[in-house]
């Protein structure tokens, strides 16, 4: 037994471009809920959004930069990086979310993978989503939005990596993620967190060839995975700091959870987030979302930070 065990999966962070657009398109559209408005904790004058479940729970939050104006580039989807966030919805969904992407102009495609049924898609930026089929997915979803709660998205089912090398990143995923290889499908392997299940599943794509990803606008920044102690994470950093080559980041304060970072070999940035506090922290559950929350630091600079961010109609 190691002295640690990482659960499944935490949030995906992307680098996006429009604020309204994304915010509209991830809570209207995908009927997410805002959990938490905030700043780029590096980068007062960017927002930083957290959509997910009615608690904001580990495994159903999607976070975004948009960084529009900022003079960031558009990215490049390439390997080193997460290609495909999936959400799961009830199977019996399907019909419903194809006229709903359809009727909002949304072009699909529909691959299955491992036996379910996939709709895949992009977001307003360009990041590649997919909704998958599930019925045994037991998360509450979010039900104050425009999609009826026995449509609505439970959270994530998965991530995809792309990778250029495949075994050094199996390698990384099993002897120190502790994650379990369980399926193999064309070119694509799949591994379960030490929990199974929609949420806890990661599939490595092997890209061997394809070009390599930069981030940049429509890009996935980091893929974040759950804890639950700050006893676990820390040994996890140290047996981190034993491999050669690899380097981690120190304890990060993010007010939600404290996190470390890391690349992994195959070149993905990788965070460990502990599942504490969580984004009730300092707003009620019934009010997730709809004050702009900033870190104590930024707090004097209040009234100058909401003059710059983007416009955006809530
Ligand atoms: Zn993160």
């Amino acid at each position: 037994m190691s002295a640690y065990r990482i659960p499944g999966l935490h949030h995906v962070t992307a680098t996006v471009n429009d604020a309204q657009e994304d915010y509209d398109f991830y809570t209207k559209l995908l009927g997410l809920r805002l959990v938490k408005k905030t700043v780029n904790f590096d980068n007062n004058r960017v927002y930083h959004f957290y959509y997910g479940n009615e608690a904001g729970e580990p495994s159903t939050i999607m976070t975004t930069f948009p960084y529009k104006g900022e003079g960031v580039r558009e990215g490049v989807r390439g390997t080193g990086q997460v290609m495909i966030t999936a959400f799961s919805v009830p199977m019996a969904s399907f019909g419903y979310w194809k006229e709903r992407l359809s009727a909002a102009n949304v072009t699909f495609t529909e691959t299955p993978r491992f036996g379910d049924a996939i709709i895949d898609f992009q977001d307003p930026s360009g990041l590649e989503l997919s909704l998958v089929g599930r019925d045994d997915d037991d998360r509450g979803p979010w039900v104050k939005s425009e999609v009826p709660e026995e449509h609505a998205i439970r959270g994530f089912f998965n991530v995809t990596l792309s990778i250029a090398e495949i075994a050094p990143t199996f390698q990384f995923l099993t002897d120190v993620m502790g994650f379990t290889q369980i399926a193999t499908e064309g070119n694509l392997t799949r591994f379960r967190a030490a929990e199974t299940g929609p949420g806890n599943w990661i599939d490595v794509r092997n890209d061997a060839g394809a070009e390599r990803g930069h981030n940049g606008l429509g890009t996935v920044h980091h893929v974040a995975f759950r804890i639950e102690s700050n006893e676990e994470q820390a040994a996890l950093r140290e047996r981190i700091l034993g491999i050669d080559n690899m380097r981690v980041t120190e304890f990060k304060d993010r007010k939600y959870f404290r996190s470390i970072y890391f690349r992994i070999p195959g070149g993905v940035l990788f965070e460990v987030a502990t599942v504490a506090p969580g984004f009730p922290v300092d707003e009620g559950l019934e009010y997730l979302g709809q004050e702009l929350k900033l870190p104590d630091w930024e707090e004097p600079k209040r009234a100058e930070i909401e003059k710059h961010l983007p416009k955006v109609i809530w």
